[in-house]
């Protein structure tokens, strides 16, 4: 259980990280949730939050492209609940396009959401969890810090990078109590997935159909898409007092697709 617990989820609002929130919470934690998205939504989402488990739930509205308003994320959890005990690096955005078709603007935006952001939130979060002798960083990665995919190049190589990042921290925080892992999730079926198949029937020439099939699940050994509970209830077990020696781990939930 997580009752003494509080986590920081970010890009809370939709997909894998809302169910991960949920997950967090269902076992007692504090959170405080973030992302984008239409204010009544998020309101919305925060109250059901308090309401179907009893927690506290706050929400940040920092935008991951900025690192001032990273750090004031963290300070808000640190200053709502006094600690910040699980910090889950999880916003993150994608961009589908032939590298010499990739807009300057997108290649920056992917770099800065999905790897720059994670390096501001964990300086902020650091130093109180070393403090107190317990934390966990978790990272939503993807297959694609391990593999890679034609016109993704932003998103796979934001996602190597965060490989990276994950087992650096963890060798500095190994001797705290603090794990840093990355978790690494096949294709999971959430608007950033449904988003991407315009433009992959674009650049491939598919219908949706074949994009679903011969593109997304053609990676997928079991041919199924790997769901939010499944990514969350990983997340949940890398918190636990078992997980204590699981640090620096890149781990795959992904259907087989890195067994190729
Ligand atoms: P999603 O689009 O459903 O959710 C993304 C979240 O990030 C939203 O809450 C959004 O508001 C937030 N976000 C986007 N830009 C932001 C910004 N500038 N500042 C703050 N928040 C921002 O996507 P998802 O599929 O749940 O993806 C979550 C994570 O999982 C991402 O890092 C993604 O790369 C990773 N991932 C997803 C899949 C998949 O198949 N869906 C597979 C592997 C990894």
């Amino acid at each position: 259980a997580l009752d003494t617990r509080t986590a920081i989820v970010t890009g809370s609002t939709s997909g894998i990280g809302l169910a991960i929130a949920r997950r967090f919470a269902a076992a007692g934690a504090n959170v405080v949730i973030n992302g984008l998205g239409d204010v009544a939504a998020i309101e919305t989402e925060r109250a059901a939050i308090e309401a179907d488990f009893g927690v506290r739930c706050v929400y940040s509205p920092a935008n991951m492209l900025s690192g001032a308003e990273i750090a004031e994320m963290v300070a808000l959890a640190l200053e709502t609940f006094g600690s910040c005990d699980i910090l889950v690096n999880n916003a993150g955005i994608q961009h589908v396009a032939p590298i010499e078709d990739f807009p300057d603007e997108k290649w920056q935006a992917i770099i800065q959401i999905n790897l720059i952001a994670a390096f501001h939130s964990i300086k902020a979060a650091l130093p109180a969890m070393k403090e107190r002798g317990y934390g966990r960083i978790i990272n939503i990665a993807s297959a694609h810090a391990l593999v890679a995919s034609p016109y993704k190049s932003a998103y796979v190589a934001a996602k190597h990078g965060i490989a990276g990042l994950t087992k650096t921290v963890a060798l500095e925080a190994a001797t705290k109590g603090v794990t840093v892992n990355a978790i690494c999730p096949g294709y999971v079926w959430t608007p950033l997935v449904e988003k991407q198949i315009p433009d992959t029937m674009a650049a491939r020439g598919l219908t949706k159909e074949q994009v679903i099939h011969d593109v997304l699940l053609e990676a997928q050994p079991t041919k199924e898409f790997v769901t939010v509970e499944q990514v969350a209830g990983l997340a949940l077990f890398l918190t636990s007092a078992e997980a204590a020696s699981m640090t620096g781990a890149i781990l795959s939930l992904d259907g087989g697709w890195t067994a190729h």
